[in-house]
């Protein structure tokens, strides 16, 4: 019988193509896009087919059998496997590593069965569509021009929709996407947003706007057969609108249109473990690939972003002021921490703040961004505190749960009834976290209905969602929450934000700080007063002539991007530079400190500037030490040149040392 071969890649760490053999009926040869099961290492696993051919180099006897072809399901599109391709290159991993994680995992198991019944599910709920859009708004001048922008764009377009907080940038993706369906008969677009608790309010304004179009949703809170159902009904073509979360970015999409990525700016669209991509950039590259429009919104642009649209690569679509009538930004007001001492980490102003809203029947929120009670405790007799025995951390005080805990490594511990070095029963709580600000104000305001919302109170499945429906509805007068509450939230009846300790950002080594903390200020004050309503937001600082609280006063985005542009110019950081980072994980420092020694002395090319290698700033977590170097290079192609010879060599030196390799890191 005839043969043909399959490159099969596989989900390995190392190189991951290989070659199986396959009987070859006329006419009946697998195709490329198509997955496979194969033998691999004793194991029998799923592959994708990347080239169907003639001939092999692999010696007769050390070629196997492909098991079965995976023919119920259509292959996955040449141009999806080119950007699994793309983002494999351009991270430096290996291809079957990026293009296999993202498919549901009832595809990756051996058994076929799963998707024969996904796949009679879904006929039922096959909807007929139609794209007539319902309930539109009218939009204002600014909106229509964006909208317009955006829904008539050809070609590869790159479009910043730089809109100020609640200025209806939602209804402007939405009206481009009604304009987008109408046109282009069975067109798909994909729409990002950072955090899964965003989906449901987007989710639901996209089903009433297009009843007749149907939604898929893509993130990490669905279960596997739900994940199977709707990363089916986006690679059929049938779901005309994709919603989800950075990792919806490698959804099949056979007909995509626009992609649209909400809060731009957010680092939760740059995957920090595995395969350590950005979504963000990776949907641009996506829509040049296909010669598409892409939307980048937000009220507070990355620099990167803010570069490229200074610098015309990217169009700016402006939103200047709130859409809804009579909405205005908010007034930003510092509070002076040294004048007006905080009692229960609150200052004078913002209880009399928070009284004036309980007596008005309006809602508060508080912003700290430190869950748990305490982020310490310490004993004041002989200095012991809390530190993790695993990790360069502290044990973080849980109050309500009984427990201390790492953050970082999940050590818990029982609260200590006395000191375990000197005895003492007096153990105090350092510092202050969203579990001890409830407290203080349920005694402050006992008639308050005060709700937190933190990683810690939405632990379980959906309980994020009913928080949050609780606070629209009107039910929470006071609102304690960590950044989880800062993002895209539409709370209408919000008219006073409180921010109670950013100043720790202010000082931080990491030279992306204080645009994090700009945005973050910007985005949680943003929910303030978008209904209407006059509106106050209160800064506690012990720095209040520092700028950038001056920035966030004057809502001032343009300058502060400005002045935080020409520095990097000037110091030679991103987005004037290209990085990567290798790092290094071993049980001794010293260990993972002489890799990257090696590896920094394994190549050298003039086109790229290799730092030393340091300790990492959290040095140790479970019991690791962990190291960093950096590699720097003015132009992106010499970078990914070096990277692709630097990471042969790295691999060639067989170290026992865990390392891995970050492009454009974010976190330094
Ligand atoms: P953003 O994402 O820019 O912060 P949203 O899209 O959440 O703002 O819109 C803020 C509020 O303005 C929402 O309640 C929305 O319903 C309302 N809104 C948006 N556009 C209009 C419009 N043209 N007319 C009236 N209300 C609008
Ligand atoms: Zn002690
Ligand atoms: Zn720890």
């Amino acid at each position: 019988m005839a043969h043909c071969f399959l490159q099969v890649a596989l989900d390995t760490p190392l190189n991951s193509c290989f070659d199986y053999r396959w009987p070859c009926l006329p006419g009946e040869e697998p195709q490329v896009g198509q997955l496979v099961l194969v033998p691999f290492a004793r194991r029998e696993v799923v592959g994708l087919i990347v080239a169907v051919k003639g001939e092999t180099d692999v010696p007769v006897d050390k070629l196997k059998d492909a098991i079965a072809v995976r023919s119920q399901l259509s292959p996955l599109p040449e141009r999806w496997i080119a950007l699994a391709r793309f983002a494999a290159d351009y991270y430096q991993r290996p291809l079957g590593e990026v293009a296999l994680p993202g498919l549901p995992k009832n595809l990756r198991v051996p058994k076929t069965v799963a998707l024969d019944r996904a796949l009679k599910k879904l006929a039922k709920v096959e909807a007929a569509h139609d794209a007539t859009p319902s309930g539109m708004p009218v939009l204002n001048p600014a909106q229509q021009e964006a909208a317009n922008a955006i829904g008539s764009a050809e070609g590869f377009a790159p479009m910043l929709l730089y809109g100020v907080t609640g200025s209806g940038k939602t209804e402007v993706y939405l009206q481009a996407c009604a304009q987008v369906l109408a046109r282009e008969p069975g067109a798909q677009i994909l729409v990002l947003v950072p955090e899964i608790n965003l989906t449901p309010q987007l989710e639901g304004n996209i089903q009433a706007r297009f009843p007749g179009v149907m939604l898929a949703t893509l993130h990490s809170g669905l279960s596997e057969g739900e994940r199977m159902l709707h990363w089916l009904a986006a690679h059929e073509g049938r779901a005309r609108i994709v919603l989800g979360t950075r990792l919806a970015i490698l959804a099949s999409l056979p007909n995509l249109k626009l992609i649209v990525i909400d809060e731009e700016h957010d680092p939760s669209y740059k995957q920090q473990e595995g395969l350590r991509y950005s979504a963000r950039d990776l949907a641009v590259w996506r829509a040049h690939q296909l010669g598409i429009p892409i939307v980048l919104g937000s009220a507070t642009p990355s620099l990167e972003t803010w570069h490229h649209a200074n610098s015309g690569r990217y169009r700016r679509l402006e939103l200047r002021e709130r859409a809804v009538r009579d909405a205005v930004l908010p007034t930003v007001k510092l509070v002076d921490t040294e004048r007006d001492r905080p009692k229960d980490g609150l200052t004078g102003a913002v209880i009399a703040a928070l009284r004036q809203r309980l007596d008005r029947g309006e809602q508060s929120l508080l912003f700290l961004n430190r869950r748990g009670y305490a982020p310490v405790i310490s004993c004041d007799a002989c200095g012991w505190i809390s530190n993790c025995t695993r990790c360069t951390a502290f044990m973080v005080l849980h109050k309500p749960e009984h427990r201390l805990r790492c953050h970082h490594c999940s050590l818990e511990l029982r609260i200590p009834r006395h000191c375990p070095t000197c005895g003492n029963v007096d153990l105090q709580p350092l510092g202050r976290g969203t579990q001890r600000v409830e407290e203080g104000l349920a005694a402050m305001f006992p008639e308050a209905r005060i709700l937190r919302i933190d990683a810690d109170s939405t632990r379980l499945k959906g309980s994020a969602q009913a928080a949050f429906d609780t606070v629209h509805r009107g039910e929470v007068d006071i609102l304690v929450g960590t950044q989880m509450v800062a993002k895209g939230h539409d709370f209408k009846k919000l008219t006073l934000v409180g921010i109670l300790n950013p100043d720790t950002a202010l000082f931080s080594q990491d030279y992306r700080a204080s645009e994090r903390l700009f945005a973050q200020l910007m985005q949680v004050a943003g929910r303030a007063g978008r209904a209407g309503a006059a509106s106050e937001v209160l800064v506690q600082t012990r720095y209040a002539s520092h700028p950038l609280y001056g920035a966030v006063m004057r809502h001032d985005y343009d300058r502060f991007a400005g002045s935080l542009l020409e520095e990097r110019r000037q110091a030679g950081l991103p987005p004037f530079m290209y990085q990567a980072l290798l790092r290094a994980e071993a049980p001794e420092l010293a260990t993972a400190i002489a890799f990257l020694e090696a590896a920094r002395d394994s190549l050298v090319l003039d086109t790229v500037m290799i730092n030393d290698p340091i300790p990492m700033t959290m040095t140790r977590v479970h019991n690791v030490d962990r190291a960093q170097l950096l590699v720097e290079s003015s132009s992106r192609p010499a970078l990914q040149h070096f990277l692709r010879e630097w990471v042969e060599s790295l691999r060639a030196m067989k170290s026992r040392v865990r390392w891995s390799l970050e492009v454009d890191p974010i976190d330094i």
